[in-house]
């Protein structure tokens, strides 16, 4: 009888297995966690993103990886797609800023156990074990060997591991070896949505420091990223949303050196940050400096900034010269850090590499080298921005694999 094995309950496989709950008369699914859709119940911070708004243009210039591959895949569950299925599912959605679309109910946990609903449909069964190695027969799969030895045999087979990144997950990276074996690329696999790491310690003393509406500038051999956010200090460096986001712009670390500017007070202009420096200098013309900016900027900050800015601490704001006070606002507009790293890849949001592109048939999901393999998710070479954009790569690769397979 006609079976078709799906490897990993996450976001890309449990939407491959109720499209093929439909087609097929048996659907496996092989999961080593109990709880299905692990990942996805801690996307969003908790809430899920689950799709973005975009139109499909700006949908593929958030893909910085492999975005023509996906053409067939997001054409043909499209992000407006994924709103109807989570509504049709009963979990109606909201959006907001930069597009981003939640669950009403603010509520990742709602997604997942929507996603599980659709995915257990009763030709489903469920076995909870580890994938260990795919049986190919003649250029053709013909089933999967569990970690406990057990052989499930089946036509074909959707394999959607994940990445390798948040590992507690589920998402170990076995994927990749099982593909390496099957005898496909495994393209170099690095961290992307990463918290980054700083050659200056100075941040490491402000760990727990977050900071609102700020800029963050990223430059290479010339700007490669700005935009304007939330961040914090950490004892390794920098993260939070904005220093995540932009870490998914600095791709070339083997031919460039990083550094970052925070734009401290992004809504002023030098001309008039510099006034309001000076009403404030008036107010407290006879304090020192080191306790004149309390109004300016948080407690923490303060000492890194007048530092930074050569200015000695202890010095009355009444003799602070003109030139000190250019410093100043030079450093507000543009504090310094040089980038040292990222973070392991196991913080990662998302794992940059993986299957090649070249050996997927775009228009399927289909193996070129395995006939009966399909691909779905992160395991696959492409990765994509913040804002929902990699949830929907995994809803629309699993989906065209789900009518495929
Ligand atoms: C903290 C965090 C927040 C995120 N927030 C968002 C967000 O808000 N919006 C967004 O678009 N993206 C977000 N992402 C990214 C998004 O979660 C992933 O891109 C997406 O879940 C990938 O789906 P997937 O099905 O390919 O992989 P996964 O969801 O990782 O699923 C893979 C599954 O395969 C199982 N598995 C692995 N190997 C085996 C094996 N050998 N045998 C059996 N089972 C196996 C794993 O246990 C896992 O359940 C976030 C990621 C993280 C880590």
């Amino acid at each position: 009888m006609d079976t078709v094995i799906v490897i990993g309950g996450g976001a890309a496989g449990l939407m491959a297995c109720g499209v093929l709950s439909k087609r097929h008369e048996k659907v496996v699914l092989i999961e080593h966690n109990s709880l299905l859709a692990k990942k996805v119940r801690i996307t969003g911070k908790g809430r899920c993103n689950i799709t973005n708004d975009a139109d499909i243009s700006e949908f593929f210039q958030n893909i910085p990886t492999n975005p023509k591959f996906l053409y067939s895949a997001l054409y043909s569950f499209t992000n407006e797609d994924t709103k109807r299925f989570f509504e049709d599912m009963g979990v109606p959605v909201k959006t907001e800023r930069g597009g981003r679309i939640f669950p009403v109910s603010d509520n990742a946990n709602d997604a997942a156990e929507a996603l599980v609903r659709w995915a257990l449909q009763k030709n489903v069964r469920r076995i909870k074990a580890s994938a260990d190695r795919l049986l190919i027969d003649e250029g053709h799969i013909c089933g999967v060997q569990l970690s406990d030895g057990r052989k499930m045999e089946g036509e074909s087979l959707v394999l959607a591991t994940g990445g390798m990144s948040y590992p507690l997950t589920g998402s170990d990276g076995s994927g990749y070896r099982l593909a390496r074996e099957a005898g496909h690329t495994v393209t170099p696999l690095k961290p992307s949505l990463i918290p980054i790491e700083t050659k200056e310690t100075w941040p490491h003393e402000l760990a727990g420091l977050s900071l609102r509406n700020i800029s963050l500038r990223v430059y290479g051999r010339k700007k490669v990223y700005e935009d304007f956010g939330e961040m914090l200090f950490t004892h390794f460096g920098v993260s939070g949303p904005v220093v995540l986001s932009a870490s998914a712009h600095m791709r070339r670390f083997d031919k460039e050196e990083y550094s970052l500017e925070i734009d401290l007070k992004p809504a002023l202009a030098e001309d008039k940050l510099d006034r309001r420096i000076l009403r404030d200098f008036e107010k407290y013309s006879n304090k020192q400096i080191k306790n004149s900016l309390d109004e300016l900027l948080p407690k923490a900050l303060v000492p890194v900034v007048i530092e930074l800015a050569k200015i000695p601490p202890d010095k009355a704001v009444n003799s602070v010269t003109k030139e000190e006070r250019h410093r100043l606002v030079t450093v507000l507009k543009a504090l310094p850090l040089t980038v040292r790293g990222f973070r392991p890849i196991k913080e990662a949001i998302i794992t940059a590499g993986g299957v090649s592109v070249k050996e997927i048939d775009p228009s399927t999901m289909e193996s070129k080298i395995v006939r009966g393999l399909y691909f779905a998710g992160e395991i696959i070479d492409v990765d994509a921005y913040t804002g929902g954009y990699n949830l929907q790569i995994a809803f629309s690769t699993g989906h065209l694999a789900g009518e495929n397979a």
